[in-house]
């Protein structure tokens, strides 16, 4: 997606040849037009996947998912980090170890919001070594349900998280494909 690709080379702070910061329209302030448009990219993608619903995990998958919920016409359900006095019993929780934080920590989903006939779709922020997108899949598939795809807004393809995915057979999107930050800027794979 050439917008976002642009916004990368223009905003994005490579932190280290790992770690690439976008808190100036992705992670900390949000850009609308530019999450309208992913919205709008990711639906299309998936348009005809039979989507019910769709899963993020808090908080920077949730605007990406919301506009690309917007246009599919489904709900977003997103897993919460921390269990809280709404959500305590009758969850499915998986374990994520955190990319960026370097701590294993749990998601979880209430049980109520999944059924076996959703056919559901992932998206998150980033793609790093596919943890967070891992643990989404195995809530979804415990409750029976199907992951008919996986959007992501940057997949840093020099880490393996992709492969891993695609290995196991997922469909997936990934919107800027970052091939190194070596240099001190992004680059991009195509
Ligand atoms: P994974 O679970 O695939 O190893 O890492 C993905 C998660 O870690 C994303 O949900 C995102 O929050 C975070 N993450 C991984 N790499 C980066 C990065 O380079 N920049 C930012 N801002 N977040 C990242």
């Amino acid at each position: 997606m050439e917008l976002l690709k642009r916004k990368i080379i223009e905003e994005g702070i490579v932190l280290s040849d790992q770690v690439l910061k976008v808190d100036s329209f992705l992670n900390h302030q949000i850009d609308p037009l530019l999450m309208q448009e992913i919205g709008r990219t990711f639906a299309n993608r998936f348009r005809e996947s039979g989507i019910t619903k769709i899963v993020t995990i808090e908080s920077s998958g949730i605007a990406p998912a919301v506009m690309t919920a917007l246009e599919l016409g489904v709900s977003v359900i997103f897993a919460r980090k921390r269990k809280s006095l709404t959500l305590q019993d009758d969850l499915y929780t998986e374990k994520v170890y955190s990319f960026t934080k370097k701590e294993e920590s749990e998601v979880s989903i209430s049980r109520k919001l999944l059924s076996p006939s959703d056919r559901v779709l992932l998206i998150d922020d980033f793609l790093a070594n596919g943890e967070a997108a891992l643990a989404m899949a195995r809530i979804v598939e415990n409750a029976g349900a199907e992951v008919a795809g996986i959007g992501i807004v940057i997949e840093k393809a020099f880490q393996n998280g992709g492969s891993k995915l695609r290995e196991l057979g997922y469909d997936i999107e990934s919107l800027a494909r970052v091939t190194s930050l070596q240099s001190g800027s992004a680059v991009f794979a195509d």
